[in-house]
């Protein structure tokens, strides 16, 4: 059983260094154990503050255990009654070939109308991220101008395409042409705004002629700061991540005059905080995958060996769209 292990903390930025592989024996389920197969690896932006162990809102990584993170697979064997063998599964199985849950946060799938592996994205934690921040934070009303950084990412992808169902009106910010394109013609945004290009600030000034109502805010740095220029009163902020600053770059503070003039409403939110809500948000997003409602992209990187180099790229904005490793 190949498992991935972290060696030791990341002192600057997070290399595959920081990472060992180890191969042990394939596990045998004991009683109410169920063995999975693992057959898609998430990669998450949230796993670099757990590489650290300064203190956040989850638990750090332990050093010389496998690398958590979510997972899906094929139920293997079963000792308990609420897995059967070939059943389609979604948990935090972490870095490995085969994990040995004892069924406590292990969901059974249906693989049949929505791949596997969109539970990780659409249909899991990041599509339930959107879900809540556009839901309950920015609740945009029809008509509205919604932004959303890293807009054909995992999380971005969903907010974008739920505000636009909503009635909303969908600007996007991505990086590079291809990933714009992406966003207008398939995720359907109204526009999207490249912020690699060096007419960024006025192509976003054009791109939202009556403003701006809400931002589901992903990445933080200068585009941010362009973003809180072009808000209209009683604007609402979703602050979801900063992932511009999650390698150590600092985060600025904007001027706050903005916040007091326009009467700005700014939430910061973690999705793992309204567990009461994934139940309705996973069964609406479902709803929408299995009519082909909600398209998504995916950055698919091959054998469980490639997790490492797989973050790493995902930290630095090389993935387009939902970052996986295929294990098998
Ligand atoms: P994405 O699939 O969106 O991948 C990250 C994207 O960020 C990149 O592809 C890149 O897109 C963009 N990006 C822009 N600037 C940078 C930069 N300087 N360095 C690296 N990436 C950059 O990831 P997710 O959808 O999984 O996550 C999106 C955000 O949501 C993250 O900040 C994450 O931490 C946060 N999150 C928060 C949760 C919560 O509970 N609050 C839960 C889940 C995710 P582009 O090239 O288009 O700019």
């Amino acid at each position: 059983n190949l498992q991935i292990l972290l060696d030791h903390r990341p002192t600057d930025k997070v290399s595959p260094a920081n990472f060992r592989f180890v191969e042990t024996p394939v596990p045998a389920p004991g009683p109410g154990q169920v063995l999975v197969r693992q057959t898609f690896v998430s990669l998450d932006p949230y796993m670099r503050g757990r590489l650290s162990d300064a203190k956040s809102y989850a638990r750090p990584q332990e050093v010389g255990a496998v690398m958590q993170g979510g997972a899906v697979g094929v139920v293997e064997a079963s000792n308990n009654p609420r897995f059967q063998p070939g059943e389609a599964v979604v948990g935090m199985g972490g870095w490995q070939r085969y994990w040995l849950s004892d069924g406590g946060d292990l969901r059974v799938v249906d693989a049949r109308a929505i791949p596997i592996q969109a539970y990780l994205g659409p249909v899991g934690m990041p599509g339930v991220t959107a879900w809540y921040g556009l839901n309950t934070i920015i609740a945009p009303k029809a008509g509205e101008t919604v932004l959303v950084s890293a807009a054909t990412g995992a999380v971005g992808s969903v907010v974008g395409q739920l505000a636009r169902a909503g009635g909303a009106r969908a600007v996007g910010i991505a990086g590079g042409a291809e990933k714009c394109a992406f966003a207008v013609d398939e995720l359907g945004y109204d526009a999207c705004v490249d912020h690699k290009s060096p007419t960024f600030a006025a192509d976003l000034k054009a791109a939202v002629p009556d403003g701006v109502d809400g931002v589901f805010e992903n990445v933080g740095g200068e585009p941010f700061q362009q973003a809180l220029r072009r808000l209209n009163d009683f604007a609402r902020l979703a602050i979801c991540g900063l992932i511009a600053s999650y390698e150590g770059a600092p985060t600025a503070l904007p001027d706050m005059r903005v916040f007091l003039v326009r009467r700005i409403k700014i939430e910061g939110f973690i999705v793992s905080d309204h567990m009461s809500l994934w139940p309705q948000a996973l069964t609406e997003l479902a709803g929408h995958a299995a009519a082909g409602r909600l398209k998504w992209r995916e950055t698919i990187r091959e054998g469980l060996e490639a997790a490492p180099q797989a973050l790493v790229d995902l930290l630095h904005g090389e993935n387009f769209g939902k970052m996986l490793v295929r294990v098998d």
